[in-house]
């Protein structure tokens, strides 16, 4: 009977250290909640203890109930036919089981049926289900389209709306994409028009959505005729109806489970959610930070299972007369799977944190200005959990996506012939990873979006802390490892500035991210191993190994390894 919440040690560890004293007293208002919910906790620690019984839930159903499903679901697949969009068996079933255990609304208050957690301790249910079915996190994890229509909505739509998101009733979709407008948002045309009552609706087509079927579509739109960038663009909500033509489904290399739907939208009756003009400026982009988490998560459980698999493959597998696990190329090859695995979730759980943060300070700012109370001290907070989330969040998306494709290649590799055959799981597990670095913003444009921190150093006060702790016995070689790293970061950082080129700067700048984020997350694993022995093998590796690879990316720039792109037409021939 596999719990993927409480066999897994690793999930455990950070589960334990989790401090999130301010973010649930915040959220549950100094847990003034209570005298008016039963389920509401009464203190910190009854919180916690209801998120981790909750996570059991989620650990025994993504091991027990969700993870058999997974080969079923990806070998059927959603089907489309005659104009209707069908869930695998598999899906409909997980999806009615989730519901059933209250799992649809976590991030919801409860007044609309949710369980008002923190977004960390749904990003750890998130990694869960992705873990035991990746495409089902597609659905699952489209909570955070309710969680934006909480945000920005009024009362009156919440009401709406939410209740049908925490019961289960409604799923959602996205609805940003167009044949145009990928990477681009900027370049959305579907049209939103009022009629002479000033009632709203949407015309044109929308492109990869995921469960575009779902009964309720958050659409960016340009309400602004006339216009061509971002401040002509709303966002816009409307319930599934006869208006809104599936006009097919993508037949994809993996997430099977997961619809993606073109859209045409014939006159469909929608409300404004929020202000006009802020669709991408301020909705869109608080939503697919979230999402961006979102598939964190979901690379990270893709990884877990990769890494489960490998392992246990090595072990069973007799090469030789002997186990392949005993060949030290494979346990070498097992051992960077699992330092990967481990400090990819100490940046996750980090960043969810901070995200957490950020956005329980937002809404204490906001009550207090309702309540016409100062918030100066907030806002200091406030600023702060922002800066590092700016920088945390497209990082994080990055690293744990282009991860979760080499995880799954190595447990190929590890599987030999038989990883490549669709009886072993790791072959979908290779499929469903691909996507993770492409949507959602593909990697090239989270490292646009890190690069800002990034180049203004954003971390350097945190750094300048760390570098002043002191650490135990071999630690204290690491740290110097990691002021290594940052003589690279500063010097590479300096070159790239004073060239003052910024097509070698775009280029650049997946190098200095990449840099950065080994500094940052290599002073979290060094802070973990000095309270926790067998911890120091994880930061040790993957200390040393980032050394490695900063050399090569601190080089990579000052002996100017990109200078040919000036003449990639003479090149690309
Ligand atoms: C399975 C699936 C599900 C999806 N689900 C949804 C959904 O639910 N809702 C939704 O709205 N969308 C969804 N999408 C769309 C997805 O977000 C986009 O595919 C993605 O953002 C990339 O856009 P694009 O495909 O148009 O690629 P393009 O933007 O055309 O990019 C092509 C290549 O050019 C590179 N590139 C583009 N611009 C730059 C730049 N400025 N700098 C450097 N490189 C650049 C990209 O990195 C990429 O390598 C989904 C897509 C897929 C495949």
């Amino acid at each position: 009977m596999p719990n993927y919440f409480s066999d897994n040690t690793d999930i455990l560890y950070h589960f334990e250290k989790l401090n999130l004293k301010d973010i649930v007293n915040i959220a549950e208002d100094e847990y003034k909640q209570a005298e008016q919910f039963d389920d509401a906790p009464v203190n910190y620690e009854d919180a916690m203890e209801n998120y981790r019984k909750v996570m059991e839930i989620v650990g025994d159903i993504t091991g027990n109930y969700i993870a058999p499903r997974a080969a079923k679901i990806d070998e059927e697949g959603a089907v489309f036919e005659n104009g209707k969009v069908t869930y695998a068996k598999g899906t409909q079933e997980a999806l009615e089981m989730l519901s059933k255990a209250e799992l649809m609304g976590m991030i919801l208050p409860r007044r609309f049926g949710g369980l008002n957690f923190p977004t960390t301790i749904y990003m750890m249910a998130v990694e869960l289900i992705s873990r035991a079915e990746a495409s089902l996190m597609n659905i699952f994890g489209l909570q955070d389209i309710a969680k934006t229509i909480d945000k920005f909505a009024t009362e009156e739509q919440r009401e709406f709306y939410l209740p049908g998101f925490s019961s289960g009733l409604y799923t959602g979709a996205m609805a940003l994409t167009e044949p145009d407008a990928g990477s681009d948002l900027q370049a959305v045309k579907l049209t939103a028009y009022q009629d002479e009552n000033g009632n709203w609706f949407l015309r044109g087509v929308k492109r990869f959505i995921t469960n575009g079927n779902g009964d309720v579509l958050l659409v960016l739109a340009r309400t602004e005729a006339g216009t061509k960038d971002a401040r002509g663009l709303s966002m816009l909500s409307c319930m599934k109806d006869d208006s809104i033509i599936v006009r097919r489904i993508e037949h994809k290399l993996g997430i099977h489970g997961s619809p993606t739907c073109e859209l045409q939208f014939n006159d469909t009756p929608a409300e404004l959610i929020g202000t006009r003009r802020f669709g991408l400026l301020k909705y869109v982009i608080y939503l697919m930070n979230r999402a961006r988490v979102g598939i964190g998560a979901q690379s990270l459980g893709i990884s877990q299972q990769a890494y489960e698999e490998a392992l246990k493959y090595a072990k069973a597998r007799e090469q030789f007369g002997k186990p392949i696990y005993n060949f030290p190329v494979v346990a070498n090859m097992l051992i960077d799977m699992r330092v990967t695995l481990e400090s990819n979730r100490t940046l996750f759980y980090n960043t969810c944190t901070w995200l957490d943060r950020k956005e329980a300070y937002e809404d204490l700012i906001e009550k207090r200005k309702s309540e016409k109370l100062p918030f100066n001290d907030v806002n200091e907070k406030f600023k702060e959990a922002q800066r590092m989330t700016n920088f945390l969040t497209p990082t994080t998306k990055y690293i744990l996506s282009e991860a979760s494709n080499k995880m799954t290649y190595d447990s190929i590799q590890i599987h030999g012939g038989t990883g490549y055959m669709r009886e072993f799981a790791v072959e979908r597990l290779a499929r469903d990873a691909r996507i993770t670095n492409i949507y959602e913003g593909t990697s090239q444009l989270q490292i646009v979006a890190a690069a800002g921190s990034v180049i203004n150093d954003v971390l350097a006060d945190y750094i300048n802390d760390w570098e002043k702790k002191e650490y135990k016995g071999s630690l204290k070689k690491l740290k110097e490892s990691l002021m290594e790293i940052r003589v690279l970061f500063n010097d590479a950082l300096k070159y790239v500035k004073e060239k003052k080129d910024t097509g070698f700067q775009d280029v650049a700048a997946k190098d200095l991210v990449e840099l950065y984020s080994y500094i940052y997350t290599g002073y979290l694993l060094l802070d973990e191993a000095n309270d926790d022995q067998r911890r120091v093998f994880t930061a040790k590796r993957f200390i040393l190994d980032s050394l490695a690879r900063s050399r090569k990316n601190a080089e990579s720039i000052k002996n100017e390894l990109y200078s040919d792109i000036l003449h990639a037409d003479t090149i690309l021939i």
